[in-house]
């Protein structure tokens, strides 16, 4: 990290981007390996690498005065202490007890636990230790019954680190102090850093600089600091992630290029002659939203959001109909193929019998025509598709990522509406945008997902997007009712009696399985062996059908149409079925292993369920074994509103997770937590579309550094962004 730079020129956090964590000292191959285990590949990242608690040194007992210390029962404490003695000693066949002598000049203290050798890594004598667990009394002395212990320094490297002392996420190759030792000389020889944030927002909430803030967060003055240091690194990443967000749905706002698609021509009107219910007022009021959109020359870039079964679905085809009824092509791209092929024989069934105008015919119009392109499209079918497709020859396309593959040329591609788009990317987004001839104009876009997104999160990740919320169901559903059941004793019998009654009644059910089959790694249940047992079992005279994703795409096909009609009466499957599939008239949903799936997804599996006049039930057959697990069955039972759902997600599991799912091409957040940041999320959107509103490219010099900032932020994304 030498630099020739003046030092008072305060440093571009970036930069240090370039700088790799070898340069530091002590680090080689191996370290350097090992520090990118943690997800710390340079001296940025080793910036942003936050402690994950503060232990409080002013708090500590001294060894002499735990004698005096009262704890509630079961309560645990922390003893900061040095090692002078360590010893492990066989008490039995497969009983190991590890014991350490502490010191901290007042008194001594044994700190022991059973077995765990790794839990005293690096724990020599001499070395510095925060050992927590609970006291217990032998002989009139206290003894720590060690759960956690942290190596907080070794013997050549003291944690002299003020009060108090962070805890950074660390693995066994890298010890918190190691991260504390590279992270103070990082901070040394970094020096001060450039702040991209205005001063006024700094001045609005009282932030602290990026270079204190870095500086606190790794080694507080005391906890008040730390939690302001933390406050500015919320702000700072997320008013970054927001300007870039304002600055993307600004250059779709600005682009003037996009096409008319006005509602209400002799196909939209047709098709709502067509439609057998009335629609909810929530579908009319996103089809004026999305008439709306059409009607402007601005290009749509909106997202639908309503939860399974909400009637997305005539809300696109009137999309698809407004490209056609102006000349042009509608697409719809799903994530699946049997998503795909479902829309295809439900648009194909909706738009049956309609016509577009034709010069080639007598009567002056020809069928609509509607196709299917996945990847089993292939050969000469996909040749005389494509050939189609770029005369204009075909109306509407319904298709899986095949669609966005090279080589396809979709001839005035008017509107692109994608479903469920948390299976998409923004980089497939962009790429359908880019499946046009090139001078025709940006189409209208619709993106639609079933994913209850919380509203924290849907300001954080769509703030590009206009949105629509479906908050309505069709009328008439009926609920459905959850039950837990356990694999073992009496439960299963029930749950198949049930669905054999069903059957009997003239209803179907589905039986979903986590895994294609069985394997020697995991007992979770397979489709396959279900499948065999059941029809050969409990289920016996029954037909059984199997769907996975592992079948040739015409097996699949074949067995979804036999279980629409009726044929297949239980449909035994994996996820595939866990998006679009509609079957209104299956009334039981069997979920086994069902805390192997994630909650979004449970909550998917079981729209499947309920879409029809009679009432349903969904079993989620499991053992779980870790809480999360548990947490996210009871959370099943207790609702089936998917935002409460969303919201108990994003609890459970934080938000890396969620965050990932969406392969947004912006890097995630570090060390916001969007349930507990909420107040900090709203501020900076808020802050960023104001600034972005002053001045769109960020042209004015004292937006230079933030400029850079979000350059780098979006990466290769930034044709859209800076586009005058
Ligand atoms: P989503 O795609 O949002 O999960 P769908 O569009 O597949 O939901 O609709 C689910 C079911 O509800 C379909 O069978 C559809 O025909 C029906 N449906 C949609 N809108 C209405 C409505 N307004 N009234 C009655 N039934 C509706
Ligand atoms: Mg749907």
């Amino acid at each position: 990290m030498q630099d020739g730079r003046a030092r008072d020129a305060p440093r571009r956090l970036r930069t240090l981007r370039r700088v790799e964590t070898g340069r530091l000292t002590g680090v080689g191959p191996k370290r350097a390996a090992a520090l990118r285990r943690l997800g710390i590949d340079n001296v940025f990242e080793l910036l942003w690498h936050v402690p994950r608690r503060y232990i409080d040194r002013t708090r500590q007992t001294p060894i002499s005065e735990l004698g005096d210390v009262r704890l509630a029962d079961g309560e645990e404490l922390t003893v900061i202490a040095d090692v002078e003695g360590i010893s492990t000693r066989q008490i039995r066949r497969r009983l190991t007890l590890h014991e350490l002598v502490l010191t901290d000049g007042t008194g001594r203290l044994r700190a022991s636990w059973f077995n765990r050798p790794g839990l005293a890594r690096g724990a020599g004598k001499g070395a510095t230790v925060a050992a927590s667990g609970k006291l217990a009394w032998f002989r009139g002395r206290p003894k720590l019954e060690v759960s956690a212990l942290e190596v907080m320094g070794s013997a050549s490297n003291k944690a002299d680190t003020g009060v108090v002392l962070p805890v950074h996420p660390a693995s066994a190759d890298v010890p918190t102090w190691l991260v504390r030792e590279l992270v103070r000389e990082a901070l040394d020889r970094t020096g001060e850093l450039a702040d991209p944030i205005p001063p006024d927002l700094r001045h609005r909430y009282g932030l602290v600089s990026r270079t204190e803030a870095f500086g606190e967060v790794h080694f507080p003055t005391d906890l008040g600091s730390a939690r302001r240091a933390r406050d500015r690194l919320v702000y700072d990443e997320l008013f970054l992630l927001e300007v870039a967000l304002a600055m993307r749905k600004a250059s779709y706002e600005g682009m003037e290029q996009g096409r008319r698609h006005p509602p209400g021509g002799p196909l939209w009107e047709s098709l709502d002659a067509r439609i057998p219910f009335a629609l909810t007022s929530a579908q009319r009021r996103a089809l004026e939203e999305i008439g709306a959109d059409l009607a402007s020359e601005r290009p749509m870039h909106r997202l639908v959001q309503g939860d399974v079964g909400s009637g997305k679905t005539v809300l696109a085809a009137h999309a698809l109909l407004a490209a056609v009824d102006a000349g042009g092509t509608g697409v719809l791209m799903a994530p699946t193929e049997v998503l795909a092929e479902q829309h295809h024989a439900n648009l194909s069934e909706l738009f049956a019998g309609l016509v577009v105008p034709s010069d080639e015919t007598l009567l002056g119009e020809r069928p609509l025509s509607v196709a299917l392109l996945t990847n089993r499209t292939t050969g000469s079918e996909r040749a005389r598709l494509l050939a189609d497709a770029a005369q204009g020859a075909i109306d509407v396309v319904v298709g899986t990522h095949a669609l966005i593959q090279d080589g396809v040329d979709i001839r005035d591609l008017g509107v692109a509406v994608i479903d469920e788009q948390h299976r998409f990317g923004v980089h497939q987004r962009v790429a359908l945008r880019e499946r046009r001839s090139a001078d025709t104009s940006v189409p209208d876009v619709l993106i639609m997902t079933a994913t209850p997104i919380p509203r924290t999160l849907a300001m954080t990740l769509y703030g590009d997007l206009d949105v629509t919320v479906l908050d309505e169901m069709p009328p008439g559903r009926r609920p459905i009712e959850t039950i837990l059941v356990p694999s073992t004793g009496e439960g299963p019998a029930t749950v198949w009696a049930h669905v054999r009654r069903e059957v009997e009644a003239g209803r179907q059910a589905y039986v979903v399985c986590p895994l294609v089959a069985d394997s020697d790694q995991t007992e979770a249940a397979s489709a396959t062996a279900t499948h065999e047992e059941l029809e050969a079992g409990v289920l016996d005279g029954l037909t059984v059908g199997l769907l996975h994703g592992q079948l040739r795409p015409a097996e699949k096909q074949a067995v979804m149409a036999a279980f629409r009609e009726r044929e297949v009466q239980v449909l035994v499957a994996t996820t595939v079925i866990e998006v679009g599939v509609d079957v209104p008239n299956a009334t039981v949903m069997v979920i086994l292993d069902a805390d192997r799936f994630g909650l979004s997804q449970l909550h998917q599996l079981r729209g499947r369920i309920g879409r029809g006049e009679h009432a349903s039930t969904c079993f989620l057959v499991a053992d779980p074994t870790t809480p999360e697990g548990q947490a996210r069955l009871d959370a099943m039972a207790g609702t089936t509103d998917g935002f409460e759902l969303a919201e108990r997600d994003l609890e459970i599991r934080g938000e890396g997770t969620v965050l990932g799912a969406r392969q947004s091409g912006v890097s995630d957040l570090r060390v916001t937590r969007l349930v507990r940041d909420v107040t900090w999320v709203q501020r900076a959107r808020t802050d960023a579309f104001d600034l972005v509103g002053r001045d769109p490219h960020l042209d004015s010099p004292e937006h230079a550094l933030l400029r850079e900032e979000v350059l780098d932020l979006v990466g290769d994304d930034v044709d859209w962004l800076f586009k005058s």
